[in-house]
């Protein structure tokens, strides 16, 4: 039977992040991919006009007739806006025999919030602990753990820092530091270091999302942990490589690279 992936996470009205950069990257990577929407954004290429959050009633709900009926070989999380989904989702997640690839979403980009600040308590507490994999980027580590990574060596400090939160294996990504894009995968006893050549191209919209779908995608097909990270990795550096200009801001990364 074909892998089927769910993801847990917010609308982009515009196409290139949240849920619809999710099932692009589902199809690319051939698995069947499902969606529990947590938020509806407002949003286009120069940033988030306005967001809203679904009741907690209909998150249960639609990760109910996805899991019971259907079933999932992975789950990717990504926004989940407010300390009562963080906790709903968590609890799911807790319910259900699927890795969970946790994308600790804050901050967009353009600097708009998807995440409550009264809700870290709740991502650190409930969601980390039952990730099989988190992919925070840096401003989510510093947002989540305090600990604030200038160099590739910072990196090591950043996983360590996370890892006490609970989950089974962190990918720190090091994509904001000058250079090339250097990510750090551990489970607190094996390191893997994943280096890509930094693309000079703006249009990277939606890359975090897309990393994490990418790896959902691969786990639900039967890789061990470092190996879907090193597909995931492969195809987002594709995507982001071939990423396009649309509107008068910053464009999406492309799924048909
Ligand atoms: N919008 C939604 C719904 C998201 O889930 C995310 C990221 O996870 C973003 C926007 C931000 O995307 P980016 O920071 O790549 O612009």
């Amino acid at each position: 039977m074909r892998p089927r992936v769910l993801t847990v996470a917010g609308s982009d009205s515009g196409g290139g992040a949240g849920i619809q950069a999710d099932l692009k990257t589902m199809l690319a990577l051939g698995v069947h991919g499902m969606s529990v929407v947590t938020a509806v954004t407002a949003q286009n290429s120069r940033g988030v006009q306005g967001a809203w959050e679904l009741p907690v009633e209909a998150v249960r709900a639609q990760y109910r007739s996805v899991v019971d009926d259907i079933g999932v070989q992975a789950v990717k999380t990504g926004m989940l806006a407010s300390a009562e989904l963080v906790e709903a989702v968590a609890e799911l997640l807790a319910d259900t025999d699927a890795p969970a690839v946790v994308d600790p979403v804050g901050v967009s980009k353009h600097g708009d919030a998807l995440l409550a600040a009264s809700a870290l308590d709740s991502v650190r507490s409930r969601l980390l602990p039952v990730a099989t994999v988190a992919t925070p980027n840096l401003d989510e580590v510093a947002q989540l753990t305090g600990v604030h990574v200038e160099s590739e060596e910072g990196l090591r400090e950043a996983a360590a820092a996370v890892l006490v939160y609970g989950p089974r294996w962190v990918l720190i990504k090091g994509g904001h530091l000058p250079g090339d894009a250097v990510d750090l995968l551990t489970d607190g006893t094996e390191e893997h270091w994943l280096r890509a050549p930094r693309h000079d191209n703006r249009h990277t919209h939606g890359t975090g999302c897309t990393l994490a779908s990418a790896i959902a995608s691969r786990l639900a097909a039967g890789d061990s942990v470092p190996d879907a990270v090193r597909v995931a990795k492969a195809y987002v550096t594709g995507a982001v490589a071939a990423g396009f200009a649309l509107g008068g801001g910053i464009g999406p990364v492309d799924h048909g690279w």
